[in-house]
C-alpha cells in the first residue's frame, strides 16, 4: 500500500531546508514524490493517508555498529566474578553469555531489536553477531527477524580464534555461506583474538565476495600491547598488510588507542571508523578523538541500545573534553552511515525511509536552529511514524509489522533459559 504524509513539514537530511510538502511514498520505489494537488491520491482506497499537520518528516536513521546478541543481557544478574579490566568485561560477561547462545535465542535477540531500533527511528542496523555454540544459521536467523520487523541489515559474523580453530572455521563458512546469498561483511572480533591464519582466510572471503571486514581495533589498551608482543607491530600495521584497510566496505569499530602512524594509515585509506561513545563509558577503556582520522566516521551503539539520536547526543557531550566534535559534525557522524551504505551500494536505505516527528518545541524550528534542537531536543520519543523501504513500520508509536506483546513475552522466557545456563 501507498502512504501519503500530508501537510507535513519536510526537513531536507542534507541541506537542513524546512518545506511545507505532501509526501507520496511508494513501496519499493526508493524515490519519494511531492505532490501539490492531493485530492485525487488522498481518495484512493490504496492509499494510506496520514496526517502530519505540525509535524516533521525527515529521513530516518542508521545504527552503524549494533550486537543483536547482547539484547537478552538487560536486567541479568552479576557475573561470577566482578570484572577489573576490559579483558575480564569479556571473559565473565560477554563471551560467557555468547557461549550460551542458541538459534531461538539469537531469534528474540533479533526481533527485540530490530523493534528497538525501528520504534527509535532506524531503519536500516550494520549488526556484528557472536554465538560460537550456534554459529551455523545465526546470521540467516538474524536477517529473517529483521526482514519480518521490516528493518534492512548488513550483518556478519565476528570470526574469532578464542574458542579454537574448529569454531573460527565455523565462523568462515557461516560468513561464506550467507555472503552468497545476501548483502553483508566479514566480522572478526578483534586483532588479539584472531591469529594470522584465521585473518587471511577472512580477508580472502573479502576480496572473493568483494565485502568488507567489520572489526573492533583498539577499544582497549590491550588490544595494542598484545599486538606488540604477539606481532613486533601495532593493529593498524597488522591489519593493513593483510589488505584489511583497503575495502571502503570495512568498519573498524571504536578506534581509541591509536598512534599518529596508525591514524594517517586510517585518514589515508577508505574504509570507516565508528565510534561508540556510551560503551567506551561503560567499559571504562578511554575517549574517542576524530582528530586525524578522516571524513569517513560514523556512530553506532555497540549493543548497549539502539537509539542513534542518544547516541549523537553522547559522542557531541563526551567530545567535549576529548574530541573536535561541534554542532556540525555530530550531525554528520549521525548522518554517515547513508554515505556509507550509498557508497557501497548496499541495499535498504533509499529516499523512501522515513521517520514522522511529532515535536512539539517551545522555540522556533527551523534551518538555521535544527542544529541546536539536534542536540538539546530531538529524542526518540519524538518518533511517532516510521517508513522502511516504502512501508509503515511503525505507527502512531506502535509496530505495525509484528505482534510486539507477543514477541517480548517470548524473548523474557528465552532471556529466563539464558540467564539460568550462565549460572550453570
Ligand atoms: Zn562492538
Amino acid at each position: 500500500m501507498s502512504i501519503l504524509l500530508k501537510n507535513a513539514t519536510y526537513i531536507d537530511w542534507k541541506t537542513l531546508e524546512f518545506s511545507q510538502k505532501n509526501i507520496f511514498v511508494e513501496e519499493d520505489k526508493s524515490e519519494i514524490k511531492f505532490i501539490d494537488n492531493i485530492d485525487k491520491i488522498a481518495n484512493n482506497q490504496n492509499v494510506d493517508v496520514l496526517d502530519c499537520t505540525g509535524k516533521y518528516v525527515t529521513k530516518s536513521f542508521g545504527v552503524g555498529h549494533h550486537h543483536v546478541y547482547s539484547a537478552l543481557s538487560r536486567g541479568m544478574g552479576a557475573p561470577k566474578k566482578s570484572p577489573e579490566n576490559f579483558y575480564e568485561i569479556l571473559q565473565y560477561v560477554w563471551w560467557t553469555l555468547d557461549k550460551c547462545l542458541d538459534l531461538e535465542m539469537i531469534e528474540s535477540s533479533a526481533l527485540v531489536t530490530a523493534i528497538a531500533c525501528a520504534k527509535a527511528g532506524s531503519t536500516f542496523v550494520i549488526d556484528h553477531h557472536a554465538s560460537p555454540f550456534a554459529v551455523k544459521g545465526s546470521l540467516e536467523t538474524i536477517a529473517k527477524a529483521f526482514d519480518k520487523v521490516g528493518v534492512s541489515h548488513l550483518l556478519c559474523y565476528e570470526i574469532s580464534d578464542r574458542d579454537g580453530v574448529k569454531i573460527a572455521k565455523e565462523g568462515l563458512s557461516e560468513t561464506e555461506e550467507y555472503l552468497k546469498n545476501r548483502q553483508g561483511l566479514v566480522g572478526l572480533h578483534a586483532s588479539f583474538t584472531v591469529g594470522d591464519d584465521t585473518l587471511e582466510q577472512a580477508v580472502n572471503l573479502m576480496n572473493t565476495y568483494n565485502s568488507g571486514i567489520h572489526i573492533h581495533v583498539a577499544e582497549d589498551n590491550y588490544d595494542q600491547e598484545f599486538c606488540m608482543k604477539k606481532y613486533g607491530k601495532r593493529i593498524i600495521p597488522r591489519l593493513n598488510e593483510f589488505g584489511v584497510l583497503k575495502s571502503p566496505k570495512t568498519i573498524l569499530g571504536h578506534c581509541l588507542h591509536l598512534d599518529e602512524d596508525e591514524k594517517d594509515i586510517i585518514r589515508n585509506s577508505p574504509c570507516w571508523v565508528v565510534q561508540n561513545s556510551e560503551s567506551n563509558l561503560n567499559n571504562n577503556v578511554g575517549y574517542f578523538n576524530g582528530e586525524f582520522l578522516g571524513k569517513n566516521i560514523m556512530l553506532g551503539t555497540d549493543g548497549m541500545h539502539s537509539d542513534m539520536l542518544q547516541s549523537a547526543k553522547s559522542a557531541f557531550f563526551v567530545g567535549q573534553g576529548f574530541d573536535i566534535i561541534n554542532y556540525p559534525s555530530a550531525y554528520e557522524r549521525f548522518r554517515n552511515v547513508h554515505r556509507y551504505i550509498s557508497e557501497n551500494r548496499f541495499n535498504g536505505d533509499g529516499d523512501n525511509n522515513l521517520v514522522v516527528l511529532d515535536y512539539n518545541t517551545p522555540t522556533d524550528f527551523n534551518q538555521n536552529n535544527f542544529l541546536g534542537h539536534f542536540i538539546f531536543g530531538l529524542n526518540s520519543n519524538h518518533v511517532c511514524d516510521v517508513i522502511s523501504n516504502g512501508k509503515l513500520i511503525v505507527r502512531n508509536r506502535q509496530i505495525t509489522t509484528v505482534n510486539e506483546a507477543e514477541i517480548l513475552k517470548i524473548s523474557r522466557e528465552r532471556a529466563s533459559k539464558l540467564w539460568k545456563k550462565m549460572q550453570g
